[in-house]
């Protein structure tokens, strides 16, 4: 195949020199009282690799961008647990065919790590793109969640904006008796 930036031919979506040059995480870490968010890249920087999200070739790019990121830095978090960790994808509902946040979730898959796919989903479809932090307080998502309890999850989403989707994702898994370690996102908008 071509490496989807420069088109050179490459064995992976993004060769390696464009990996280094455009896709190379900084991880950054926002905190909310005792929550404590990573992202992996800046928003802008990889803006117009996230709007393809939704389109056939948002399903390549994520993928990618899942492996680039969310695998390696997992396969790291693991090595200093012996305990079973599950991911918990925030509102894995497919749309145009996948969901994206699913892709994500996906790659961290292993012998600790265990992903439940499709457990917390969001009853409001409300879009929050663009909204003020006081639309997205008061028109929470409503999660509603259907997995296991009492066990250790990591929250994962593709993006981080002011934070109300994933501390409203939290409480309600904390509900329901989760002990909610960190979030994992690819990009924060700050
Ligand atoms: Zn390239």
């Amino acid at each position: 195949m071509r490496c989807l930036s420069c088109h050179k031919l490459s064995i992976s979506t993004f060769c390696k020199k464009c990996q280094n040059r455009l896709l190379k995480p900084s991880i950054s870490k926002r905190k909310f009282n005792d929550f404590e968010i990573y992202s992996f890249y800046k928003y802008q920087n990889i803006e117009d690799l996230l709007l393809t999200k939704h389109t056939p070739q948002g399903f390549i790019i994520y993928k990618a961008l899942a492996k680039i990121v969310f695998k390696p830095f997992i396969k790291e978090f693991i090595k200093n647990s012996n305990s079973l960790i599950y991911i918990i994808g925030v509102d894995e509902v497919v749309e145009s065919g996948y969901s994206h946040v699913s892709l994500l979730t996906h790659e961290m898959k292993g012998d600790k790590v265990k992903i439940l796919h499709s457990k917390l989903i969001a009853k409001s479809r409300k879009k929050y793109s663009g909204k003020s932090l006081k639309f997205r307080v008061e028109n929470p998502r409503e999660f509603v969640y259907s997995g296991k309890k009492n066990i250790d999850a990591i929250l994962v989403d593709d993006i981080i904006t002011t934070g109300t989707t994933l501390k409203e994702a939290k409480r309600v898994l904390e509900k329901n008796h989760i002990n909610v370690l960190f979030g994992l996102t690819l990009a924060s908008v700050v």
